[in-house]
């Protein structure tokens, strides 16, 4: 009788990794159709969503706006 391998992901966190990846929650607002909403920057870069879109340093909302979203910390 074998037993089944089951792989654990286990996540292999170190402490730089910890450092490192540092999640901010920061207020966007649209300045084109004046959205205020919460997104959320893992390092600097915008976590996914489909609102909002990141090119370069700047995040843009999806209403089809080509003024960069203005960010606000929320903490
Ligand atoms: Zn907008």
């Amino acid at each position: 009788m074998s037993t089944i391998g089951i792989e654990k992901q286990t996540p292999s966190y170190t402490m730089a990794d910890r450092f490192e990846s540092k999640i901010n929650e920061v207020m966007a607002f649209c300045p084109a159709c004046k959205a205020f909403e919460t997104v959320y920057l893992n390092n600097g870069k915008l976590n996914q969503n489909h609102k909002f879109t990141q090119f370069g340093n700047h995040i843009y909302h999806d209403c089809g706006s080509n003024t960069p979203c203005r960010l606000y910390m929320t903490t």
